[in-house]
């Protein structure tokens, strides 16, 4: 009897999206007993991501939720001025909070529409009693974030439970829990459990993930995975803007259609 993996995924409009959410999708058909909840960023679901997830294969609840302008970052602006995916995730814990069964056994992971996610994180997280953690590539500034843990063979089996100490990043390591989005799992009990449970816009940039786990766990009930947390089985990534130099000038020309 596998425990769920319910996998939340924010995602908007933007010439990477179907190369981006195809490649997700392409983990996830090999993750047995795994529920997509993609939320769209818009103020309507598209016929894009409606067709795209028709035919995935994966079994998936399509939800959208708009971010409001001005939560929106500026084209010219770095990406880091402003939260993102905020309200898109925390519509998918109302729907959780609302029609998922409480007795079902099951995990919630956060996984953004862009990052290089392996087969073998999904087996690490899907037995996590209360949140689940490990290391993270390409984040922060650094090659890995990681927790740092203390995980004790041969000794008395109620002192051998593996043990978050503390983390090895390089910005602002005095956050609580400085780990990214991608770096941790939640029991779906836990979060039914705290119904208060979400992200806020308003949290200082970068203490997104620490303001939500802040309110839900503490760092002696952190569950380390991924081999004491030695191992790195997801990476965090920023598609580069593909060129479309000469996109608009041939739509002009009639000469480029929608496919
Ligand atoms: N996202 C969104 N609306 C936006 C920008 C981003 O829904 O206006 C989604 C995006 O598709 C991704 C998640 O929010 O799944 C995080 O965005 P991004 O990867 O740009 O943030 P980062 O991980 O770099 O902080």
């Amino acid at each position: 009897n596998l425990p769920t993996i319910f996998v939340i995924t924010p995602t908007y409009a933007r010439p990477n999206q179907l190369a981006e959410l195809n490649r997700l999708r392409n983990v996830l058909l090999h993750i047995p007993q795994v529920w997509w909840l993609l939320v769209e960023d818009r103020e309507e679901k598209s016929e894009l991501v409606k067709n795209f997830l028709t035919h995935s294969g994966v079994p998936h609840t399509h939800l959208h939720q708009p971010t409001p302008p001005e939560w929106k970052v500026k084209d010219k602006s770095p990406r880091w001025t402003k939260p993102r995916g905020v309200l898109q995730r925390n519509a998918a814990l109302d729907w959780l909070r609302k029609n998922a069964d409480p007795h079902l056994p099951a995990v919630v992971y956060f996984a953004d529409d862009d990052n290089s996610y392996s087969i073998e994180l999904f087996q690490e997280m899907r037995w996590t009693s209360q949140v689940s953690v490990w290391p993270v590539g390409l984040v922060g500034g650094v090659m890995v974030e990681r927790p740092l843990c203390l995980c004790r063979q041969g000794v008395e089996p109620d002192q051998a439970r593996p043990m978050v100490t503390g983390w090895l990043v390089g910005w602002k390591p005095e956050r609580p829990f400085p780990t990214d989005m991608a770096g941790f799992a939640v029991n779906l009990r836990l979060l039914l459990d705290n119904p208060d449970a979400s992200f806020s816009l308003e949290s200082e940039i970068g203490f997104m993930e620490t303001d939500f786990l802040s309110r839900i766990v503490t760092k002696e009930e952190l569950e380390p995975k991924a081999e004491c947390c030695t191992k790195v089985l997801v990476w965090h990534m920023n598609a580069v803007n593909p060129n479309l130099k000469d996109e608009v000038r041939l739509r002009q020309l009639g000469r480029q259609t929608d496919i």
